[in-house]
């Protein structure tokens, strides 16, 4: 009774006279302030930072310690922080954009000068934060988007599955309050079981009333450039298009940009660190109609009025799909989620699904490799292995978090303890995976209302019919039709999209010349196409595995787009990566050198090795291209030379075939590739 009356008078002081709380809010704070393990799982605008800051200041009123949120995301943390300020808490942040003040920051910590701190969990166990912990009175434990300490989850973060050990080691008094939007019975189970004591759960419905869900098959590319061409300024204010991978982010916002939407790409990328933030800050203001983002745009962004949540190609799941729309309409009456999908998506999600966690085999080979030597850095790893760099990093991360391995100062160490893979584990976690696929793949094809089919599988199931998405209304949400000459104009885009690739300039490692500079550095390379998107890419994947030999309209383009180059640097002559394998290539390059008009010369020669493609990482595939190609004795070799291949990825074998040709003779060497086959980049 005494918690519920302070409560009242302290929402009455702060918001008025007459207030009230959200269903369940109360309750929340009950629960917290009996010192219950408290799992709070609201839609996002529910209000659940009021649930910790209401108990901080009971918590502290009592005496009590500081209240400690740990939290993903600096957005987050700058909305939350006004928020607190409401309540007249003081409050500061440890994370990295706070670095210099943070000896400051702790002292204040150690003498129970504050009465919140937002932390992330990076900045939480970094050794000058975990020395100190045992000096901090801590008063309530809160960790947001308690989801990603699940496995099970959609969104697993490997750092924050850590914290249970911090909330471990809290003496039984302190309360426990997690916070998510997004958590069905089996994260809500695993958390349950992960936090222990007496566990409250806080849930609330979790329909948006204002979203209005369309779904629409689009087979390719062309088609959703075309729809959006059409229809993305006729949707009201502004919007989010969610993408797959960075590079679809980057078309997306080009295509449209070229074609009056004003739009900007944003996700994770360190090297345009200052160009997202601008994007963000311009949506924030209004003053482009779209960003175009990858989940990077996730949790915790709050930005009340936004009209629209496109998705361009289907995600994974329906808790990361229920996450993205419920970005739209949060103070606004209505607004749309426009969901497109076609039969690529499942293959890009399946690729996520099976890369969650490290391969077995990676594992122990890393593992191997540390125990080998005396302290390593990670980046001398791919020396003595042939994985993937990503690979590589991915599998430290769980040796580390395993505490198999432990970094000092920049080295790895391998620890006393044994290693075990937990592979049954694993595999009923992709299981988990694979099956919200399918349940994604049911709301694609789902005849019910599009809402209440996804709140259900969040299993709330007190939704109603929504009576506004296409299926309830049986109608079109708005009209969605696609210009033909707009699918042309879209088509023309794909396919005059040019990759250009920077030249390699440096080796591996000092064993190929004394150094790690290379004297010879090929120019800018050009890619036709991206392997196996719509046009000319998917036309290369077709002629290279089932005609045998580049059609003509591939050697047309080529044409195009090689005669400028020839023109501008006076080429006189082109040769080809050999292979030992087929002669699609070098075939490919006689043809082209006959329609540019200028000589076609066979310079390189290859000794049999192994395929390139099997090549995992710098060290290995440097080795490799540069033991197999060689020049073909007494050639000739002009001073300016294009260089054709059919494939590009790591591109160390245009690296070494224009070494060894410029180290003969050639002055400049143009790369060139009739597509790039590079992975995409979520
Ligand atoms: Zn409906």
């Amino acid at each position: 009774m005494e918690i519920k009356k302070r409560a009242y008078e302290i929402l009455d002081q702060t918001y008025g006279e007459g207030s009230t709380f959200r269903s369940g809010q109360l309750e929340a704070i009950e629960a917290t302030l009996s010192h219950k393990r408290t799992l709070v799982v609201q839609k996002t605008g529910w209000g659940k930072s009021l649930v910790y800051f209401l108990s901080t200041k009971i918590l502290r009123e009592q005496g009590k310690g500081v209240t400690l949120v740990v939290s993903p995301l600096l957005i987050l943390m700058e909305n939350q922080l006004e928020a607190a300020n409401k309540l007249e808490l003081k409050c500061d942040r440890l994370n990295y954009t706070t670095k210099e003040r943070h000896s400051e920051i702790i002292d204040s910590l150690k003498s129970n000068k504050l009465d919140v701190i937002f932390i992330t969990p990076e900045t939480l166990f970094n050794p000058e934060v975990q020395s100190a912990l045992p000096e901090i009175k801590i008063g309530l434990f809160v960790f947001d988007e308690a989801h990603c300490i699940s496995d099970w989850g959609h969104d697993f973060r490997l750092k924050y599955c850590k914290l249970i050990r911090v909330v471990e080691n809290l003496p039984a008094s302190v309360p426990v309050l997690a916070t998510t939007a997004t958590a069905n019975n089996r994260v809500v189970e695993d958390l349950k079981e992960q936090l222990g004591g007496d566990f409250f759960v806080s849930r609330g419905p979790l329909t948006r009333e204002s979203l209005c869900i369309k779904v629409l098959f689009m087979p390719d590319r062309a088609t959703r450039y075309a729809w959006m061409l059409k229809n993305i300024n006729n949707l009201p204010g502004t919007g989010i298009i969610y993408c797959l991978t960075k590079r679809d982010c980057d078309y997306v916002s080009d295509f449209l940009n070229k074609h009056g939407i004003n739009a900007m790409p944003y996700y994770s990328d360190d090297s345009k660190k200052t160009e997202l933030q601008e994007a963000i800050e311009k949506f924030q203001k209004n003053e482009i109609k779209v960003i175009v983002a990858t989940i990077k745009l996730g949790m915790g962004y709050d930005k009340g009025d936004i009209g629209f949540v496109v998705h361009y190609q289907c995600p994974s799941n329906i808790i990361s799909y229920y996450q993205q729309i419920g970005r739209a309409g949060r103070n606004i009456d209505k607004a749309y989620a426009i969901l497109m999908y076609g039969q690529e998506d499942k293959q890009i999600n399946e690729y996520f699904i099976e890369t969650a966690f490290p391969k077995k085999d990676d594992c122990e080979k890393v593992l191997e490799v540390v125990r080998n030597h005396d302290g390593l850095k990670k980046d001398d790893i791919k020396f003595y292995v042939n994985i993937e760099n990503r690979e590589i990093e991915k599998a430290l991360m769980f040796l580390e978090n395993e505490d198999v391995v432990f970094f000092e100062k920049n080295k790895c160490y391998a620890s006393p303890n044994d290693y075990i893979y937990n592979e049954e584990h694993y595999n009923e976690v992709k299981q988990a995976k694979r099956k919200e696929m399918e349940q994604m793949q049911g709301l694609l094809n789902t005849k019910e209302c599009y809402s209440k089919f996804v709140v259900n599988c969040l299993d709330d199931l007190s939704a109603k019919e929504c009576g506004k998405c296409s299926n309830c209304l049986g109608e079109n949400v708005f009209d969605n039709n696609i210009n033909l000459d707009d699918i042309d104009e879209a088509l023309q885009y794909v396919n005059s999209l040019i990759i250009k690739f920077s030249p390699r300039k440096k080796w591996p490692n000092k064993k190929y010349s004394g150094k790690t500079t290379m004297e010879y550095i090929n120019q800018e390379g050009i890619a036709l196409s991206k392997y196996g998107d719509v046009g000319y890419g998917e036309l290369v994947k077709k002629d290279k595995y089932e005609n045998k030999q580049f059609c003509d309209e591939l050697l047309g383009k080529s044409v195009d787009v090689l005669k400028n180059v020839v023109k501008e640097n006076g080429i006189k002559a082109l040769t080809f990566v050999p292979s030992l394998r087929s002669d699609i290539v070098k075939n490919f390059a006689e043809r082209l050198a006959k329609k540019l008009n200028i000589e076609f010369l066979e310079t390189l020669k290859k000794e049999p090795a192994r395929e390139q493609k099997y090549m995992q990482n710098s060290p290995h595939q440097c080795e490799n291209a540069f033991e197999s190609f060689h020049i073909i004795e007494g050639v000739n070799v002009p001073k300016d030379i294009l260089l054709i291949d059919d494939m590009v990825d790591s591109k160390w074998t245009f690296t070494i075939c224009g070494y060894r040709l410029m180290e003969n003779g050639a002055e400049k060497v143009f790369p060139f590739a009739l597509a790039d086959s590079s992975r995409n980049e979520v």
